[in-house]
């Protein structure tokens, strides 16, 4: 009998680490900011799709995108609550909580009828003990991720949202304004109580300078850009790479960060460097990874290659990311990924097509037009690179670190992984719409071919047609783009096979309007549209997750949110808007200190009146205590003590508990642990 006792409590005190490793789950969210179509086309098309010979069923080295490959996809909208035209605020927002009715423009994360903040899917997850990453090739306080882990009235508030992601506390948060001369009274950062938001594990990205202070960003030296070795790192010209800061509080965050158990990087260099290091983070240690690489948005990837070498690709930072991650949290993570300046090329590369005589020609596909400087960073843009082939890099940057998503799904040892890739909105109506001409191709203005020549027998002769428009038909095999594959940091890029080779043209297709994004050099700028975008999803669970986003038509944007709840096990305290009839208000149930020995504190958010019991399960699922008997409890969170006896008055063994809270059909838990 004791030898039985025994066994039984080692199999339970063993029960959570032997659990984990079964049930680690993972959820990587894939976010191309305004990724329509036509820029996936092209991609593909600058890969070899459509050369003679390469056909997609039956060509082994016809080359498929990694986004090519989810297995499931549907199309999504992208209105918000008040505009068919959305922006990456209420984009992203959406399907970071998931709130029914949506989210108003500009805001980040707020209901949109209280102004309180919506528990987003990455906190949740945090606070259930997953580990939680933001990787992004914008700013990391840019929009899109600032919607999973920050809450605000105004996006472009994006010192606060900096401040935001490294405090796990409204103490924490606050004390960063007290910490700088800069502290601002009117306080229009302040995060109603209890703070929402969570301290992220893995920041990846650009916009150092809202981490850096105004005056003076190097005082503590972590605006000077080094490598793994601690070495500063020089530009073409020999010159130090230095980061700039424009902090109006003047605080250096970075030095905060570091306080509170952040390495911080800021080179391609010192990011792989990591991969040395990785046993330096485990769920034991305060251990977590802060990494900037440029002041504003990283730089757009055709640039990167050539000019700023010091800064990972997102697929760098998205397979350090992943790899720290994994190593954060017994649970399992999630992880945002974002390639969020397809937008810009997009908002940038602005313009229509025209009819010149005898030929069709794009005005908007050439170079000057990406020198409009508004999303540049004040870079100078590439000499005889136009606008397509800024684009096509742009996007197989975010596909390769879809790729090392797919990677890590794929392998047996992951665990549980869910993946989904999406759009929060389309931008431009970009559209293929041909291929440069090889003669003109350097012109001002494009000869575009559009679709192959159709020969015509008239008296046994074949005849081109029509007579008055140049589309290329006397040259037979001439309707394929020319690009070479070159290989650069270990993955294969198309590049223009020669200055004068046909290339791909995407352009800006309609939705003229200036917008204040520029229009200074004679131009429309492109502008969000409200087009669906596609969403691709797959997991490695036999598709039980992934394929929920087939099978029912057209998806609302807020449908994505469930599925990555559900699939996390995961329940959120503000969002799910459902009708009042269906709703249970029921939040999370938390339970400190966890392992307990002797009181454990139970606390349960619930967000109208409602009636609800509480009661403590041994493992084998029999019921020892009823601590809260079904009675009509206020909104509010409610906290109840259990001080590990039965309804007896016995004291419990040690092991296993399940804390279970219900109200009507919905049910809650959180398990617990007992140590005598
Ligand atoms: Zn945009």
């Amino acid at each position: 009998m004791r030898r039985t006792l025994q066994w039984a409590l080692m199999l339970l005190l063993c029960l959570p680490a032997s659990l984990t490793a079964q049930t680690r789950k993972h959820v990587i969210l894939y976010i191309g900011d305004g990724h329509g179509i036509a820029p996936r086309t092209a991609t593909r098309m600058a890969l070899g799709q459509g050369r003679p010979g390469s056909r997609f069923s039956d060509e082994p080295n016809f080359h498929l995108l990694a986004q090519d490959r989810l297995r499931y996809n549907a199309m999504v909208t992208t209105h918000s609550l008040n505009s068919w035209i959305t922006d990456s605020a209420p984009g992203a927002s959406v399907y970071a909580v998931g709130k029914r009715g949506k989210i108003d423009n500009e805001f980040i994360s707020l209901d949109p009828e209280t102004f309180e903040p919506l528990e987003t899917i990455l906190e949740a997850a945090k606070k259930a003990g997953y580990a939680v990453g933001l990787v992004t090739t914008t700013r990391v306080t840019h929009a899109t991720p600032a919607a999973f882990a920050a809450h605000i009235w105004n996006r472009d508030l994006e010192d606060y949202i900096a401040a935001q992601y490294l405090s796990s506390s409204q103490e924490e948060y606050e004390a960063i304004f007290n910490a700088g001369p800069g502290y601002d009274p009117a306080r229009d950062w302040v995060l109603p109580e209890p703070k929402v938001g969570v301290e992220i594990d893995v920041i990846l990205g650009g916009g150092a300078r809202h981490f850096l202070p105004r005056n003076n960003p190097d005082v503590n030296g972590n605006a000077t850009v080094r490598d793994r070795n601690g070495q500063p790192i020089t530009d073409g010209n020999g010159q130090p790479v230095v980061l700039s800061g424009r902090r109006s509080d003047n605080v250096d965050l970075i030095e905060i960060a570091k306080d509170r158990g952040y390495v911080y990087v800021n080179s391609r260099d010192a990011l792989l460097g990591i991969l040395d290091r990785l046993d330096e983070f485990s769920p034991e240690n305060d251990a977590k990874l802060l990494g900037l690489f440029s002041s504003s948005h990283r730089s757009y990837e055709a640039e990167r290659q050539q000019l700023y070498p010091w800064e990972p690709a997102l697929w760098e930072m998205t397979m350090v990311a992943i790899e720290v991650l994994k190593r954060k949290s017994d649970k399992g993570f999630f992880l945002v990924v974002e390639g969020g300046r397809i937008d810009h090329l997009e908002h940038a590369n602005a313009g229509g097509i025209g009819y010149e005589g005898d030929r069709y020609t794009v005005v908007a596909d050439v170079e000057a037009i990406i020198a409009d400087d508004v999303y540049g960073g004040g870079t100078d843009r590439l000499a005889g690179v136009y606008g397509s082939d800024y684009m096509i890099k742009e996007v197989l940057d975010f596909d390769y670190a879809i790729e090392e998503g797919l990677n890590f799904m794929n392998d047996a040892t992951a665990g549980q992984t869910l993946i989904l890739s999406t759009s929060d909105h389309e931008c431009g109506g970009f559209t293929v719409v041909g291929l440069h001409d090889a003669e003109d191709a350097q012109g001002n203005g494009t000869l575009i071919r559009t679709y192959a020549r159709q020969p015509e027998k008239t008296d046994g002769q074949f005849t081109p047609v029509p007579e008055n428009i140049d589309r290329g038909d006397d040259e037979i095999g001439g309707w394929f783009p020319e690009y070479e594959l070159v290989e650069f940091q270990g993955k294969l890029w198309p590049e223009p096979a020669g200055p004068n080779a046909r290339r791909i043209v995407i352009a800006y297709g309609s939705n003229p309007l200036v917008n204040g994004n520029g229009g200074t050099i004679g131009t429309t700028p492109g502008n969000h549209t409200p087009q669906d975008v596609w969403v691709g999803a797959d997991d490695n669970v036999d598709g039980a997750f992934a394929s929920r986003i087939t099978g029912r038509g057209l998806l609302d944007n807020t449908d994505l949110f469930p599925i990555m709840r559900d699939f996390l096990g995961v329940t959120t305290t503000s969002n799910e808007r459902l009708p009042d009839e269906k709703r249970s208000g029921l939040g999370a149930v938390e339970a400190y200190p966890n392992p307990f020995g002797e009181k454990l504190a139970v606390t349960l958010a619930i967000d109208r009146p409602q009636t609800v019991s509480l009661e403590v399960y041994n493992a084998l699922g029999q019921r020892v205590r009823v601590l809260q008997p079904s009675a009509q409890l206020t909104p509010g969170t409610h906290t109840i003590a259990w001080d590990g006896r039965d309804d007896t008055g016995a004291s419990v063994a040690s092991g296993l508990y399940l804390v279970v809270a219900r109200s009507g059909e919905q049910v809650v838990s959180r398990q617990v642990v007992r140590i005598r």
